[in-house]
């Protein structure tokens, strides 16, 4: 476990009013969409384009590159469209992969027992949500279940934040943000998000990688330990 260079979070409670957290990869173990995307796909369009695996991986990354921090990237019917295939069927048959990381439950109980907001705000598509939702049983933790898609931007573009201030109003200088992706707390860090949050173990199968720019936690245990509430 790689555990230098970590910037440590310092989360003072009794400052922040809204939690925004992310979906896959923050609360959710991102090993299942990358084995839905890298490798469960690309065995399903090849044996449907009876191409080898090797020859559907590569054509399928050049198209995943293409649509990469677009909403597109997570749109199920776009993709059922581009590969002829019901990606929303497909991911319903290894639904059985979708798990929750570690302490999240406890996290949220822990949120909610301080009268904190709670909002999940995702790239995923609503058909994604639903299945995963209906998986994991955590719809109940949250005030507001926000999708990328209802807001017309991806949480990485510009003006994602101050599209959804307009629509649900939180105080971004009593906000904490939490995901696993650097470039959506750069989005937050920008529009003035004040406590950003990265999650160095996205994946269960994968690595702990530190943010360089922004704390970071491997599970969400560290917010709940000697912070101040
Ligand atoms: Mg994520």
């Amino acid at each position: 476990m790689i555990l230098k260079n970590k910037i440590e979070p310092e989360v003072n409670w009794q400052d922040i009013d809204t939690v925004l957290l992310d979906m896959d990869g923050t609360l959710l173990d991102k090993h299942f969409d990358d084995y839905f995307w890298e490798e469960y796909v690309p065995e399903v369009y090849a044996k449907q384009n009876k191409i080898s695996i090797f020859t559907a991986e590569e054509e399928l990354l050049a198209k995943y590159k293409e649509v990469e921090g677009h909403l597109q990237w997570t749109d199920l019917d776009f993709w059922s469209e581009q590969l002829d295939l019901d990606i929303e069927e497909l991911k319903e048959e290894i639904k059985h992969m979708i798990n929750v990381h570690p302490y999240v439950p406890e996290f949220l109980d822990y949120c909610r027992s301080m009268d904190k907001k709670i909002m999940l705000v995702t790239n995923a598509h609503p058909k994604t949500l639903k299945i995963k939702m209906a998986k994991t049983k955590l719809t109940d933790y949250f005030d507001e279940i926000i999708c990328a898609d209802e807001i017309g931007l991806a949480k990485e573009q510009d003006g994602f934040w101050e599209k959804l201030s307009e629509k649900y109003s939180f105080d971004k200088n009593r906000t904490l943000l939490a995901d696993d992706n650097d470039a959506v707390l750069e989005s937050g860090a920008k529009y003035g998000i004040k406590c950003l949050i990265f999650i160095s173990k996205s994946s269960s199968m994968q690595p702990v990688v530190h943010s360089p720019k922004f704390p970071s936690i491997i599970f969400f245990k560290e917010l709940m330990d000697g912070c101040s509430a």
